[in-house]
């Protein structure tokens, strides 16, 4: 039976909960709300099943793969698709082939308030709610079953979410039924936990005395594709922006930083990215900065989906050398005080680790006053 000895070897996936036909497995949520497999010894007959078919490690199946993805620069023709998607609309170009065909799409949406996880959409207009990054863990409890039902039921399934998460989807689905799924992974570099996001809203519409209705992880609207700068309208109808804590590497799950999909060769059909660096491929594509995307084309189906797909899009062969972002080479760097950010929000809660080590709070302007301080020196030398 599946035994998590290190939490750094789990990524949350499922797929042991999803394989075990004895329902001996529950994700149970661990201090930031990342799920992690328990076991009930009282159902488990030690059929082994559920070690067999976890995927988060360096053997994840790569037999689809081509000798090296073929990528792209990207964007959808339709300015209106790009302005609501996170990059550019590469996903929505995709994901709308797949349902006019009659297919299923499942990505991350939001259930109750907010909360990350991932859904079905038979819709495009179901499917909208996927659009856009979320910088939190998606909970997929239940949604690799579902997926195997579609499959056995005939239908054509795209499923769209980290590569840790389409690893295992592919693992627990198996090779029979892997023809009619079709895997989309972003290039990921490491989640942030859901109870740290929950309490972040609840700060939020505690200080404003208003409740959240919309969330925008990335404004493109007002500040462009490449400003990392959320957007929350209120009930009141105001917006507010927010750049929020999230971003420091200091609440990511322990397995981002040991990820084993920081390559190219990914567990997936199409991975799909923020073109960073795409300057270098036609200084021409993103001029007004609103969103490009990176596609990497990963098997002989991704390819025969992507050219069905490229009549939407405005594409540019690209160089893969010049595609090679950070995490396509090497996991992010997990922040050196992430046990003491945990200890610290066990200890003293929510509001003590935002002053603490966010965007809030007398120790939050020193250290921007120290960054400002360093990039100013640093001018000045260079000017020198
Ligand atoms: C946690 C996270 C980390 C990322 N890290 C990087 C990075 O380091 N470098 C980089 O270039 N790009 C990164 N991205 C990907 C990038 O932000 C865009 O999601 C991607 O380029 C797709 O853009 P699009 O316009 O084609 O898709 P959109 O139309 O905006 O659709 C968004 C897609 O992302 C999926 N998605 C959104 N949130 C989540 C989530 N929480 N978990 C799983 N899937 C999700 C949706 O299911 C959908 O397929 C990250 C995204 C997330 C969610
Ligand atoms: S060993 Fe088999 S029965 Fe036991 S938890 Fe794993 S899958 Fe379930
Ligand atoms: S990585 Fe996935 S399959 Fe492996 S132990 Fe964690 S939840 Fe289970
Ligand atoms: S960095 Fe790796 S382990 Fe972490 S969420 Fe992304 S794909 Fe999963």
């Amino acid at each position: 039976m599946i035994r998590i000895n290190d939490p750094a070897d789990c990524c949350g996936c499922t797929a042991c909960a999803s394989i075990c036909n004895h329902d001996a497995i529950t994700m149970e949520p661990d201090a930031l709300g990342f799920l992690y497999p328990k076991v009930d010894e009282s159902k488990c007959t030690d059929c082994g099943l559920c070690e067999k078919v976890c995927a988060f490690n360096d053997n994840y199946d790569k037999s689809l793969n081509l000798l090296k993805p073929d990528a792209y620069a990207a964007r959808h023709k339709d300015m209106n698709e790009i302005m609501k998607s996170r990059s550019g609309a590469a996903f929505v170009a995709i994901s709308d082939y797949i349902l006019e065909q009659g297919g299923v799409v499942y990505g991350a949406g939001y259930k109750d308030h907010f909360r990350v996880a991932h859904k079905r959409a038979t819709t495009k207009e179901e499917r909208d709610e996927f659009r856009g990054s979320k910088y939190v863990q998606s909970d997929l409890t239940g949604v690799f079953r579902q997926v195997k039902q579609d499959l056995k039921n005939g239908l054509t399934v795209l499923f769209s979410g980290t590569p840790c998460q389409t690893s295992g989807l592919n693992s627990y689905v198996g090779k029979k039924l892997r023809e009619n799924l079709v895997l989309i992974d972003i290039v990921c570099h490491g989640v942030p936990g859901p109870y740290i996001w929950r309490n972040y809203l609840a700060y939020l519409e505690k200080k404003q005395g208003d409740i959240i209705t919309m969330v925008n992880f990335r404004d493109k609207e007002r500040f462009g594709w490449k400003a990392h700068k959320e957007t929350f309208t209120f009930e009141g109808g105001y917006k507010m922006n927010f750049t929020y804590v999230f971003y420091q590497h200091i609440m990511f799950r322990h397995s981002c930083g040991k990820c084993h999909f920081c390559n190219t060769t990914r567990p997936s059909d199409i991975t799909i990215a923020d073109f960073w660096g795409w300057e270098k491929t036609d200084p021409n594509f993103n001029q007004d900065d609103k969103g490009c995307s990176l596609v990497l084309v990963n098997t002989p189906k991704g390819r025969e989906i992507f050219e069905a797909v490229k009549d939407k899009l405005n594409t540019i062969p690209a160089e893969l050398d010049n595609c090679l972002q950070p995490n396509l080479q090497h996991p992010s760097v997990i922040h050196p005080k992430r046990m003491q950010f945990e200890k610290d929000y066990i200890k003293h809660g929510f509001k003590y680790v935002m002053f603490k080590y966010g965007d809030a709070g007398w120790r939050y302007k020193v250290r921007r006053f120290k960054q400002k301080v360093k990039s100013i020196i640093k001018w000045i030398l260079w000017k020198r």
